[in-house]
């Protein structure tokens, strides 16, 4: 009974090796006439400044609904898109969706920037910085709407080339970001040698920061650190009142989390921003 147990063990598992293999075809099969036919979409989650309480940013996160397979999770798609080297078309599909919205919401919204995630491949790629200062050009966007993000890993794999091309980036006036900062083995003081920005401190150092006192002492000591080097520091993932409450006593600048809002369909995000400026005027007026 044994044997037939494993025997069935080793099958059931061959078999979820063969859908996931199965699934992971279909997505790479299907990537390039999704983006070709605009089925993705993009959406936007809020960075709210703690000093001030505006939102003068938001980063812009990539949907797929697939006809057969439903939602599939960015995390998914773009590890498959990198390996299969079509992450250069989901970057420039991105960045022209992004760049369009910037058009589009600057005359309402002239201090909005507008933050796009960068893959690893992304950064070795010289060409990049030029294809952006084009479509920028043809949308007739200035670079001071848009953010990039990137991750510590992705600067190390080849540092000189790496950096070649995030100082073109930030030569054109574009914010640089490091996400999910401290999953890494950088450190601020290597950070320092980048034309970078902004440091987003992980979610995971977030999610229990009301009660978890090892995450407080890490959030607080990179905060500290950073500031002192000249880094906007920024804190994602915050999802309740009580960190919020923490995390500007330990000096966060801007705060990104299902706290505030999830990421939200383009024309929910202007309305969102309507409200969230309208109430927090009302409550400025009402104050002593
Ligand atoms: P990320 O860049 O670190 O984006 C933040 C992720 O955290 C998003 O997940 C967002 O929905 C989620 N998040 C924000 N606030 C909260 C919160 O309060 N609680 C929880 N539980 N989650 C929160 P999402 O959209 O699933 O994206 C996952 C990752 O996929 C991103 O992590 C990024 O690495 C990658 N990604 C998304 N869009 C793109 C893209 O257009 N290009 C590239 N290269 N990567 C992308
Ligand atoms: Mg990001
Ligand atoms: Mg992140
Ligand atoms: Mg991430």
């Amino acid at each position: 009974a044994n044997a037939k147990q494993q025997l069935d063990g080793i099958a059931a598992y061959q078999q979820g090796q063969d859908e996931r293999h199965l699934r992971d075809l279909t997505i790479i099969q299907d990537l390039p006439g999704a983006l070709a036919a605009n089925a993705l979409s993009v959406h936007y989650q809020p960075k709210v400044l703690l000093a001030n309480q505006r939102c003068e940013a938001a980063e812009a996160l990539i949907r797929w609904q697939h006809p057969s397979l439903g939602f599939i999770p960015p995390d998914e798609f773009i590890r498959l898109a990198e390996h299969a080297g079509l992450i250069q078309e989901v970057t420039d599909w991105m960045l022209r969706q992004v760049i369009r919205q910037a058009a589009e919401w600057h005359t309402q919204h002239p201090r909005l920037r507008l933050a796009v995630n960068l893959s690893p491949v992304d950064l070795i790629d010289e060409q990049l910085p030029a294809r952006i200062a084009e479509e920028l050009e043809l949308a007739s966007v200035s670079a001071e709407m848009l953010a990039l993000e990137v991750t510590e890993g992705a600067v190390m794999q080849n540092p000189q080339r790496v950096i070649q091309v995030l100082q073109q980036l930030a030569a054109l006036g574009i914010e640089l970001a490091i996400d999910d900062f401290g999953t890494g083995h950088s450190s601020l003081a290597y950070l320092k040698q980048l034309p970078v920005h902004e440091v987003k401190i992980d979610r995971a150092f977030i999610k229990e920061i009301e009660h978890n006192t090892q995450d407080e002492l890490i959030v607080q000591a990179t905060a500290q650190l950073a500031k002192g080097l000249g880094f906007k520091v920024t804190a994602e993932g915050l999802e309740n009142e009580a960190g919020l409450l923490k995390l500007t006593q330990l000096g966060c600048d801007t705060v990104q989390g299902y706290y505030y809002s999830r990421p939200l369909p383009a024309s929910d995000f202007a309305s969102w921003l309507q409200q969230f400026h309208s109430q927090h005027q009302v409550e400025s007026r009402e104050r002593p």
